[in-house]
């Protein structure tokens, strides 16, 4: 018999996290072999999503739940469902029924038949928000080109690994985390599986465009240094210009004497370096900010509550 845990992220999720765990209950009452246990992760939500987990909890004993001291992200906490998670196999999914639980059937049998991982990709409609495909097209272009991962177009925070490949997700523990990334990074076969997008029918995203934005440059910048080169090389090229212009004016000012006209040229060289400076400034900048957040070492999240056995938080929370 197999072991197998759920994590399952959830903040702010009152309004559906009930109908998620009845519908995939539906879907693991069906696979006898294997034996599940779900680990929900209460990010700090305002709502009753911790009373509803309480309350499945008391009715089910494979309902564990932690519950954090505040927001801290679902990056947080997708790593301390991992950090918990015993299981053979993990799986980790929304709570807004926006992974069909009906796709754990075929992970599960993709993870048997000798892969490390099964994932989900989601298959958008075109039609749908166009400029956010555009966005979302050209950001996998970038992003694989600057960082050496083969991100996938689609791919959703919806899988099972195995427990040797959770482990190695879980020894990159920067606090910084874009699992995306880090999912790639630790390498193993993984077998994606497409799946129609499916909209949310309860409650919210909580994504923001600038969220979104921000996300992404984060998910760069922790892995590529390419950018920091691209600095380096603006500089080279605009030096190199540099002197062959100074060596021209140079030339002619011998020649010719002195020329006095030359203000628009003046103007736009100062505005176009300034604006070179201040976007190589930013850049480093970026990496700075992530030094710095990364220095200071603090945990990725904090636990409140939990209805796990108290040798293991002290266990796990001892280490972090
Ligand atoms: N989530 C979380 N903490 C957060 C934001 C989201 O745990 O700060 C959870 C959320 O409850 C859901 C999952 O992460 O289970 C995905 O969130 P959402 O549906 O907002 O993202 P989207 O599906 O739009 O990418
Ligand atoms: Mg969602």
């Amino acid at each position: 018999m197999k072991t197998i845990d759920i994590v399952v992220p959830c903040y702010n999720e009152e309004e559906v996290i009930r109908t998620f765990y009845g519908e995939t209950k539906k879907v693991i009452g069906n696979i006898v072999d294997c034996i599940f246990r779900f680990i929900f992760i209460d990010d700090g939500s305002k709502d009753k999503t911790l009373d509803y987990i309480k309350e499945m909890a008391r009715e089910d004993e494979a309902v564990k739940y932690i519950s954090f001291s505040r927001n801290f992200g679902k990056e947080a906490g997708m790593y301390a469902g991992l950090r918990y998670s015993s299981g053979d196999y993990v799986i980790v999914m929304d709570a807004d029924l926006q992974h069909p639980p009906y796709l754990i059937h075929k992970m599960i049998k993709e993870i048997e038949n000798g892969y490390d991982c099964c994932a989900a990709r989601r298959i958008k409609r075109e039609d749908n928000e166009p400029l956010r495909n555009f966005f979302s097209k050209a950001y996998y272009k970038i992003s694989n080109k600057l960082t050496n991962l083969e991100l996938v177009q689609g791919a959703v925070d919806y899988r099972i690994m195995s427990r040797q490949m959770v482990d190695a997700v879980l020894e990159l523990s920067e606090v910084q985390r874009f699992s995306k990334g880090i999912f790639e990074w630790v390498g193993f076969n993984t077998k994606w599986i497409p799946y129609d997008d499916v909209d949310r029918t309860m409650g919210e995203t909580k994504w923001s465009f600038w969220g979104l934005l921000k996300y992404g440059m984060g998910g760069i910048t922790a892995f590529s240094i390419v950018p920091l080169r691209v600095v380096t090389g603006m500089g080279f090229i605009i030096s190199l210009f540099a002197f062959v212009y100074i060596a021209i004016t140079l030339i002619k000012t011998f020649i010719y004497g002195i020329e006095v006209p030359g203000y628009v040229t003046l103007l736009s060289a100062v505005l176009f370096l300034g604006g070179i400076v201040e976007l190589s400034l930013g850049i480093i900048g970026e990496y700075i900010g992530q030094i710095y957040m990364e220095s200071k070492d603090r945990p990725i999240y904090l636990l409140k509550q939990t209805n796990i056995d108290a040798d293991q938080v002290r266990e796990k929370e001892g280490k972090k």
